[in-house]
């Protein structure tokens, strides 16, 4: 108990200190504050999956590819074209942030000095994961309506083999609604406090491009059942496949070598070659 209570006390040190860099502005806090968690993390782990993917090196990570040679490395001008798309939806997601403000405070939604205790934060996490998986599912499988497809969600799919900076590579429209609110509307709903919604918008963008990365390496969680989607078009439409059992969107993913696949590891002997394919259709 002491222990926590110690982390409690460091953890609201570091909050306050946040509090005093944008000046006690409450406002400030919550849309250049929040604006920025979403840009950097997106950044952060971005810069390492541009590397890898413009260049192609390290060549040693080649062997955790889920769909391989495929884009090693990526065109260039795919490339060029991709990351400028991904950056303007991006800001896209900060204009969200703002014009999201007045309903994070009629909600509740705090940035107040004294954080909230553990078990109320994981109650949040949970509410977000849940809201988050029924907007995405239900938005996304909107946008796989022939009508919407060809103008909207297209975009999105025309990489058959992600890379990680293509999660944000899509139509400004499905941007919004399939990306950025599914993000921010738990934490509106559940009226959270704001240090727990920047540990979240962490989490959720790292997974996100970790998810589009197309490398499914060891300790990371599984990137498979998007990658799934992506080559298959007509499965696996949720972020951590409930939804998808409970339709039944996910019957051919189940019988697949990639469901096998789908955990997460902890040697260096790549998935792959832990489940190899029987035949080149299974790859
Ligand atoms: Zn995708
Ligand atoms: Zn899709």
């Amino acid at each position: 108990m002491e222990y926590v209570e110690t982390m409690r006390t460091f953890l609201e040190t570091q909050w306050s200190k946040i509090l005093d860099w944008f000046g006690n502005d409450e406002k400030l806090i919550f849309i250049l504050g929040t604006s920025m968690v979403l840009f950097l993390s997106f950044c952060a782990v971005n810069s390492f999956f541009m590397f890898l993917d413009s260049t192609g090196k390290p060549a040693f990570l080649h062997k955790y590819k889920i769909q391989k040679d495929k884009n090693v490395p990526v065109e260039t001008h795919r490339f060029v074209h991709c990351c400028r798309v991904a950056f303007r939806n991006e800001l896209l997601s900060c204009a969200v942030v703002y014009l999201s403000f007045p309903l994070m405070k009629a909600t509740g939604m705090s940035c107040s000095a004294s954080l909230p205790p553990l078990w109320r934060a994981l109650v949040d996490f949970v509410i977000f994961i849940l809201v988050d998986e029924f907007i995405f599912y239900y938005s996304h499988r909107l946008f796989h309506l022939p009508a919407l497809y060809k103008h909207i969600h297209k975009i999105h799919h025309e990489w058959i083999a992600p890379i990680s900076i293509a999660a944000s590579y899509a139509h400004p429209v499905e941007h919004i609604v399939s990306n950025a609110l599914p993000l921010l509307a738990g934490p509106i709903l559940a009226g959270s406090h704001l240090s727990v919604v920047w540990v979240w918008l962490v989490i959720a963008q790292f997974e996100t491009c970790l998810h589009h990365c197309d490398y499914h390496f060891p300790v990371m969680s599984s990137p498979q059942f998007h990658d799934y989607h992506h080559v298959k078009f007509n499965e696996c439409f949720g972020t951590n496949g409930l939804l998808d059992w409970f339709h039944q969107t996910d019957v051919g993913f189940k019988k697949s070598i990639q469901c096998k696949r789908h955990i997460t590891y902890y040697g260096l002997k790549p998935i792959t070659e832990m489940f190899p394919s029987k035949n080149a259709r299974e790859n």
